[in-house]
């Protein structure tokens, strides 16, 4: 295991003075972050080539380039791609970067595992194993660069874990994405399962971010079969989106999971539009996918249109999320190597 931190970990401060300490030019720092943001090819010291030789040499006794390693990209016949990446303590966090109308979307992980274990979604099966860092997360982006690299890019933290359990790291994160990879505000999701400090503290410091939160059903009762550590409950958590909504004027998207006989009844339809009823959100219908050893099956195709028609008959702003990546296991809840159980 590399003890060495990586260039990711020290961004900003820490880097900067590291190069004033060393005694190296200031600019020296600004280069190393344009090979690190601008360049996602390149991986390691070696090959920067406006260094010279001595100042490569004693960055690689100080920090390692990058703090994971790309494992695998595995592309679908769909034009996604999944990234497997091997972590220095030999867990594995995975990414997908999948083609859209005009833009490249990539999804990116915050834990390994998931404390939550909602029972539709591998990520959670084995729990948690622990909280990825801002760095990790940085690199496990920058290896998942289209070869258009972070231009015209969304970026959605909707892969393992529970981004709202990782606050700390998460907003170091995305402001590396913002001033680093120069990714804007507007093209950045996060999805929470509902953890509610963590929904106040993000339209805090990210107003122009966009907010998802996974529902999944429209009565606390069921939502609690589903998700049964679910952080917070309907009631608390309408509230709180409300709030959320005044303060950033962003629209927040529901995601609902269409599991086969379970919540896509005329029944839930009727609850959906209810519980929703004067709020201005957007709904996500997301047709469930396989996961192995998996306990629910996915809507029928009639169930999913019927559940459709019926919000958009009552003027609820809802679409159905295309499935990508499923054959290689990237789809939405089938991210989990086996290493991390
Ligand atoms: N932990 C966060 C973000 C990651 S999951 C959250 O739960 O919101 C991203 C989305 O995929 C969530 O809406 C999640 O409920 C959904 N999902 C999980 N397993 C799924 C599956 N098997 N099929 C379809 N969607 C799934
Ligand atoms: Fe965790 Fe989200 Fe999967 Fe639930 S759906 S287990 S919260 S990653």
């Amino acid at each position: 295991m590399d003890a060495l931190p990586s260039i990711s970990e020290e961004l900003y401060e820490p880097l900067k003075s590291w190069f004033s300490l060393a005694g190296e030019k200031p600019y020296r720092f600004r280069q190393l972050t344009d090979w690190y943001f601008k360049r996602p090819e390149v991986k390691s010291f070696q090959e920067l080539a406006n260094f010279p030789k001595a100042l490569r040499e004693k960055l690689e006794r100080n920090f390692s380039f990058l703090s994971l390693s790309l494992e695998e990209a595995k592309p679908s016949p769909d034009g996604s791609q999944k990234q497997t990446l091997l972590l220095r303590d030999g867990f594995v966090t995975e990414t997908v970067t999948m083609p859209m109308e005009g833009h490249y979307t990539v999804c990116l992980s915050t834990q390994v595992g998931c404390p939550v274990g909602c029972r539709f979604c591998f990520s959670g099966r084995h729990g948690l194993k622990r909280n990825l860092t801002a760095g990790e997360m940085a690199d496990s982006l920058r290896c998942s660069l289209p070869p258009s690299g972070s231009e015209s890019l969304n970026l959605v933290i909707m892969g393992m874990g529970e981004p709202f359990y990782n606050y700390k790291a998460l907003k170091a994160f995305l402001n590396i994405c913002k001033d680093g990879f120069g990714i804007g505000s507007r093209r950045v999701t996060v999805s929470t399962v509902g953890v509610l400090p963590g929904i106040e503290r993000f339209a805090a410091d990210f107003p122009q971010m966009n907010l998802a939160v996974s529902l999944h059903a429209p009565r606390e009762e069921l939502r609690r079969q589903l998700i049964p550590r679910a952080p917070s409950e309907i009631k608390e958590l309408l509230p709180v989106l409300k709030k959320y909504f005044a303060a950033t004027k962003r629209l927040v998207t529901f995601e609902y999971a269409m599991i086969k006989d379970v919540n896509d009844g005329v029944k839930e339809a009727k609850e959906l539009c209810g519980l929703l009823s004067g709020f201005d959100c957007k709904v996500n219908l997301i047709p469930l996918n396989d996961v192995p050893g998996g306990e629910f099956k996915p809507s029928a195709k009639e169930n999913l249109e019927r559940f459709v028609n019926y919000l958009r008959e009552r003027d609820m702003n809802v679409t159905v999320r295309r499935s990508l990546g499923g054959t290689v296991g990237g789809a939405c809840g089938q991210l989990a190597d086996k290493r991390n159980n």
